[in-house]
């Protein structure tokens, strides 16, 4: 079963409002079983609105609609809707003496207007708007479902609980899905899709959709079965075959950040961890203890940012970085075994590098990071990166990258 939902109102199309009731509503429909294949916007616009109607009943067996019910001349969908399924609307006096007894209950008299609420289109079943006064409709024929739903979030989603779930529960399909969600960081979105499209294109009942953000992938897999045990069966087969083929790319099964991970781990082994920071000036150690309970591993760091605390602060000697510089594989190396040695962590990371925008020496161009990664044997692995972007995401890359490097070198313990 397929749907697709058009919300109704010119205010969504202006900069100022967005719409939200799709959302809630396609989690709804998805949880019966409906598929939500499209989704508009459309001003109030009859003409507009009756055309987005016809066309979407040609394509999807369920419409819904959201907005135009009020009182008002610029609601529009009643009309709309009638024109579009070629039925009258048809007037009950019922609701008018509804919504004029609403209007006592708060001390009003109802305006004249709001009759304009108590017209129904013929055939069409009323649901009940204990929120407010706009019913709305659920109207069937032989091309499909057509539900007319009121606009403000507060009447929408009481109605859609009570009135249409038990109802759209009965129409929706048996299927049952079930999501698996995988986090990879370190290989590219396009060098991943080419490893992985290969496996995940065979497995038909699963859907695979892979989100890019900088340094960090997910990939989604929703499998849909006849009960969930099979949806789970298909979703998890997959995600063992793109497992063996991405290896240690993949931090994490489920939806945790990399530093959670990493610090689930560190947990788990009973380990700690310091770290030495230039220039991400504390945003690795701001990420590692936004985690709640990070005291438990995650001891504390140096944030050296000039050549004069990395030797002061930190004890790296001065002729290290004399004679490498204080962005250099030698400086970062140093950075990092200071950092476990000063503090007595099992493992720590250190990030030297150019952030820029201005350079303010000439041997290495911006984006240039170094970064160390100590291990409980005292043994440091230095790695260089070059990091394209303005300031504040070359210093988000190389925090990210460490959290990377790190999750593999503690991995491997
Ligand atoms: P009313 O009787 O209040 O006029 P209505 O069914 O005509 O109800 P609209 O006039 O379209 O609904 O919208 C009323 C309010 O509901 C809007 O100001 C907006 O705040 C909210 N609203 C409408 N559509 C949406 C939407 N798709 N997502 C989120 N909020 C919405
Ligand atoms: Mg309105």
């Amino acid at each position: 079963v397929t749907s697709e939902i058009i919300a109704v109102g010119s205010e969504l199309l202006t900069p100022q409002r967005v719409d939200t009731n799709s959302l809630f509503l396609t989690r709804k429909l998805n949880e019966c079983g409906i598929e939500v294949v499209r989704k508009s916007i459309i001003g109030d616009d009859r003409e507009k609105l009756t055309n987005a109607i016809c066309n979407a009943r040609k394509s999807s067996d369920l419409v819904i609609t959201t907005g135009g019910l009020g009182p008002t001349l610029d609601d529009i969908t009643r009309d709309a809707v009638a024109k579009a399924v070629d039925c009258e609307l048809v007037y009950h006096d019922q609701i008018t003496q509804g919504i004029r007894e609403r209007f006592l209950r708060r001390g009003h008299k109802m305006a004249e207007v709001n009759r304009r609420q108590a017209y129904i289109v013929k055939g069409a079943d009323i649901l009940e708007n204990p929120k407010g006064t706009a019913p709305g409709q659920w109207f069937k024929d032989a091309l499909g479902i057509l539900i007319l739903l009121p606009g403000p979030p507060r009447e929408l989603e009481p109605m859609v609980e009570h009135e249409c779930v038990p109802r759209l529960k009965k129409i929706g399909s048996p299927h049952k899905y079930h999501t698996v969600i995988m986090r990879s960081a370190g290989v590219p979105e396009s060098e991943l899709d080419e490893r992985i499209g290969p496996i995940y294109s065979t497995a038909s009942s699963v859907a695979t959709t892979i989100l890019a953000a900088p340094g960090d992938i997910q990939i989604h897999l929703r499998a849909c079965g006849d009960t969930i045990e099979q949806a789970q069966v298909l979703a998890e087969a997959l995600a063992e075959k793109i497992e063996n083929e991405l290896g240690d790319a993949i931090y994490n099964r489920g939806s945790e950040e990399i530093e959670e991970v990493v610090g689930t781990h560190l947990q788990r082994l009973g380990l700690t961890l310091a770290v030495a920071e230039s220039c991400t000036g504390g945003l690795l150690a701001q990420r590692l203890t936004a985690i709640q309970g990070s005291s438990k591993y995650f001891l504390g760091g140096w944030v050296s940012y000039t050549e004069s605390s990395k030797t002061n602060f930190l004890g790296v000697p001065e002729s290290t970085i004399v004679k490498y510089g204080s962005v250099s594989k030698e400086a970062a190396k140093a950075m990092a075994l200071q950092a476990k040695n000063k503090s007595g962590a099992s493992f720590s990371v250190s990030i030297t590098g150019f952030a820029g925008p201005a350079r303010d020496t000439d041997t290495a161009p911006v984006g240039t990071v170094y970064i160390g990664v100590a291990d409980p044997s005292g043994c440091v692995e230095v790695s260089h990166h070059c990091f394209s972007g303005d300031r504040s995401f070359v210093r988000m890359l190389a925090v990210q990258t460490a959290l990377r490097l790190l999750f593999s070198t503690i991995r491997n313990q």
